[in-house]
């Protein structure tokens, strides 16, 4: 009988499947359970909520991940819902049961943003409708209000700004609750370059101004009328529409539940930071990666391509009861590409930050898009 190796989670985790899929002895199988129908880009998803036509590029589906006929399965639109020593329990059923037995698995759960960032619907439909929306609402609004001076922030202000040039009218205010654009360690040059670019935009900022939202706005919606948001310096701000860029939580509920001791303060999964493997031995069937695990790094996709080969690694050298692989995973190099559209923006590489020419052409102008549309074969 085939022995089952698990990946859930089929954003970075669909590389991980791509890569297993292709080398896993013919004893195990590979099945990738995805609580979605689909799979979403969360790096083109800004551009999406705001460019009509551009929010196909979100979202692909999973007819074509794997070959017709092959071994390894798909289970999308499927929930993973308790983690057991080697089984999971599923919200739907396979193989006529909701329970799936496992030699090993792989967490990939990754994290939770306000929407666009993440989609509001599990249904490929709904979610595309719902960014088709977004963009009716971005653009009958009067005055847009982005909290959060991160990358995230930065680029939704970018796509807005492009697409509704200064000539248009539309107000723009990015507020952050910090003294700078981009922070956590970057050069202070990147978010002062940023700065610039922003306000020759007409991008209004307001620095250390924490917005306290009000229960009744709904964020990433037109609001009925213009609303006046209080700052703590006694300023205002007047706004019709509201997004959140405050950043990601750990997606980790589902481990919290039966498994809290599995998780730091911060509620990331603990790993064991070459191999990846989860350091709970409740959890020692278990890898984790991307933004659900502390793994050594930032949260990035960049981080996930280099974490993906070494739990490749590692899976199939146990599958092939060869115990441990010599791969290990190290911290990637410092890499932060805010685009501002397709053909302006900053970002950093190690130590140097870079202008225009390189971040369009490292992310700005495409997204990545071609690459998502390769792993899912779409
Ligand atoms: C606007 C934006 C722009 C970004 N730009 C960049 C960039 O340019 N470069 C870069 O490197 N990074 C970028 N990032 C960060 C990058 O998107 C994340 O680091 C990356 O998506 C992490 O991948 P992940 O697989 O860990 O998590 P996620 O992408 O969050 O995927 C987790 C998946 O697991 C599924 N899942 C969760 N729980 C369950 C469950 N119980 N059962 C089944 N399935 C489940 C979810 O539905 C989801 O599909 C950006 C992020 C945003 C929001």
């Amino acid at each position: 009988m085939v022995s089952n190796i698990l990946v859930i989670g089929a954003s970075g985790g669909a590389i991980v499947a791509r890569q297993l899929s292709e080398s896993l002895p013919p004893t195990h199988r590979l099945i990738l359970i995805e609580r979605l129908n689909f799979a979403y880009h969360p790096i083109s998803s800004l551009r999406g909520a705001v460019i009509p036509g551009f929010e196909e590029n979100n979202f692909a589906s999973f007819d074509n991940f794997f070959d017709k006929g092959s071994r390894h399965v798909v289970l999308s639109g499927t929930e993973v819902t308790k983690l057991g020593e080697d089984s999971v329990t599923i919200s739907g059923e396979f193989e006529e049961s909701n329970t799936i037995p496992f030699d090993y698995a792989c967490l990939a759960l990754g994290a939770t943003y306000p929407v666009p960032g993440r989609p509001r619907s599990t249904s490929k439909e709904e979610g595309l409708e719902n960014q088709r929306q977004m963009q009716r609402d971005i653009k009958a609004a009067k005055s847009i209000l982005v909290v959060g001076g991160g990358p995230v922030g930065v680029e939704f202000v970018g796509e807005v700004r492009t697409q509704y040039p200064k000539s248009t009218g539309k107000a723009i205010t990015l507020a952050t609750s910090g003294g700078e654009l981009i922070p956590g360690g970057w050069k202070k040059s990147l978010g002062q370059k940023i700065h610039t670019l922003l306000t020759s935009e007409g991008i209004d900022i307001k620095y250390n101004a924490k917005v306290n939202l009000p229960e009744d706005v709904e964020v990433g919606k037109l609001l009925p009328t213009l609303r006046s948001f209080e700052l703590p310096d006694g300023g205002k701000v007047e706004a019709d529409f509201v997004v959140m860029a405050t950043g990601g939580k750990p997606n980790t509920s589902l481990v919290k539940q039966d498994h809290p001791e599995a998780l730091n303060d911060m509620g990331l999964i603990k790993v064991e930071p070459t191999t990846l493997r989860v350091l709970d031995p409740k959890l020692g069937k278990y890898f984790a990666m991307g933004d659900c695990s502390d793994s050594p790094g930032p949260n990035t996709y960049f981080a996930v391509m280099q974490q993906a080969p070494v739990v490749v690694a590692h899976m199939n050298a146990l599958a092939q009861g060869k115990g441990k692989a010599s791969k290990a995973y190290k911290e990637p190099m410092n890499v932060m590409v805010v685009p501002f559209g397709p053909s302006q923006g900053h970002g950093q590489i190690g130590p140097f930050v870079m202008g225009s020419w390189v971040t369009s052409l490292g992310k700005g102008k495409t997204l990545f898009v071609p690459d998502f549309k390769k792993l899912y074969r779409v």
